[in-house]
């Protein structure tokens, strides 16, 4: 007899256990790199939760210090009171902004989630526009199959159509340009051709006119699109172009951010500095929900100068800075560093890499993609029909004790990263099993 309670009154349409039919399977606990389900099985975390615990599940630290925090300030109006914690949380961010110091990334403004930060970018990149006398510049760059939550900003500037397709008026004033790379051909690392499809943000930038452009927004690294891969020398490109036309560049890192490309942020491993990123994931090892936005010092300056500007920024949440969030993050912060796991990713990413591609040779693999700790295989579709093999993969894993993500035909992989070498090998021996088992 299963301990699987009836998913009647729980209302999220994707959650896979609708499409589990016969047999539904829930998550109960979590230790390290596993999950047990309900029914007491262990399951290995391919996917760290959902991109997000990055130091592995139970964490004591974090659990404690919640715990104390709750305790001792469970809440504070951080509209009328701020309470230390929550600075102390934001220093500490600081010293280990997107860029490093030099980039000066480190104003930081908590949310809660992910899709909270991309709102809170877009209104502080047109807010920032309009404090310095640039009033005009009110629309957004998104790009095509760019993934930026499922808030009212992010659908408007993502590039999912599916995260669209009931909405179609929201809002229609923004744009998307194309990063229509799907395939790296099996290359390793950064595809090496596709660089000018960053010439497609300068010809819309031109085509509707720089004064009306306030920023533009790309994932460094696309990770719902099914792990796409920014072709060497684009990220610069994205940047000079933006430079020129005095737009506001924003990096989505909710998933790179936290050491998932083996250096701190995305911004680190490309070198490449944008004006703002926003983060959550990673930022409170998933334990509590949170989202930070960091943003050039540029950018605060030129919006917070004058007490009108910083009204005309009526922005913030109940639970911005929330004092057991801040815990937890602080929490996180110092097991990130203690263990290294900032920069961890980069010692495995070539065992990592080289695991992957060693399911190349199955005739379902289309392609095999992968970077830092960040793996993506594509299947072939079953008879055309979208994402059929890969759910099947999904489906057979699950039962066999492996967590992966699917996105369309996409297996999206990204352990936590205190991942050990065997456990990676278990990982592709077990999806190239289940490639064999499914049709
Ligand atoms: N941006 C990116 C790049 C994401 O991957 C996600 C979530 N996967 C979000 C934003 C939204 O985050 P959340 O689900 O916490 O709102």
């Amino acid at each position: 007899q299963s301990n699987t309670p009836t998913l009647e009154n729980f209302w999220m349409p994707f959650t896979a256990n609708r499409q589990f039919k016969a047999a539904p399977r829930l998550l109960a606990s979590a230790s390290g790199m596993y999950y047990t389900d309900v029914d007491g099985n262990t399951v290995l975390d391919g996917t760290a939760g959902l991109w997000c615990v990055n130091a592995g599940h139970g964490r004591k630290r974090i659990a404690d210090a919640v715990e104390r925090q709750l305790r001792t300030l469970d809440f504070a109006p951080t509209f009328q009171m701020g309470h230390p914690i929550a600075f102390d949380f934001a220093e500490k961010l600081g010293r280990i902004a997107p860029g490093g110091a030099a980039a000066e990334l480190d104003r930081v403004f908590f949310t809660g989630s992910g899709s909270e930060s991309v709102d809170t970018a877009l209104k502080i990149a047109i807010a920032y526009q309009r404090a310095i006398g640039q009033g005009t510049r009110s629309r957004i760059i998104g790009r095509e199959k760019g993934y930026h939550g499922v808030g009212f900003g992010g659908i408007s500037v993502g590039g999912l159509v599916n995260n669209r397709r009931v909405f179609p008026q929201i809002p229609a004033d923004h744009m998307r340009h194309t990063l229509d790379i799907e395939r790296n051909a099996f290359s390793k690392g950064l595809p090496a051709h596709g660089l000018e499809l960053a010439e497609d943000l300068e010809r819309l930038v031109q085509l509707h006119g720089p004064e009306t452009i306030a920023a533009v927004i790309v994932e460094p690294m696309s990770g719902s699109a099914g792990v796409i891969l920014p072709p060497k020398g684009y990220l610069e490109r994205i940047r000079a172009i933006s430079q020129k036309y005095g737009i506001l560049l924003i990096f989505d890192e909710v998933i790179t951010g936290f050491g998932r490309l083996g250096t701190p942020f995305a911004t680190d491993y490309f070198g490449v500095v944008p004006d703002l990123v926003t983060t959550a994931k990673g930022l409170t090892n998933g334990a509590i929900p949170m989202g930070a936005v960091f943003a050039s010092r540029k950018v605060y300056d030129g919006l917070m100068n004058g007490p009108e500007n910083a009204i005309e920024l009526f922005h913030g949440y109940t639970y911005s800075g929330h004092p057991v969030a801040s815990a937890a993050g602080i929490a996180t912060l110092e097991i990130y560093a203690e263990e290294n796991l900032l920069t961890r990713a980069a010692g495995l990413a070539e065992t990592w890499q080289e695991a992957l591609h060693s399911l190349k040779g199955h005739p379902h693999v289309v392609d095999v993609r992968n970077l830092g700790l960040v793996g993506a295989i594509e299947l072939s579709p079953r008879d055309g029909a979208p994402g059929t093999r890969a759910y099947d993969v999904f489906v057979d894993c699950f039962k066999k004790g492996l967590l992966i993500r699917v996105t369309g035909d996409v297996i999206a992989l990204s352990p936590p990263l205190i991942i050990e070498k065997e456990q990676i090998e278990t990982i592709v021996s077990m999806i190239g099993d289940a490639l064999k088992r499914v049709a």
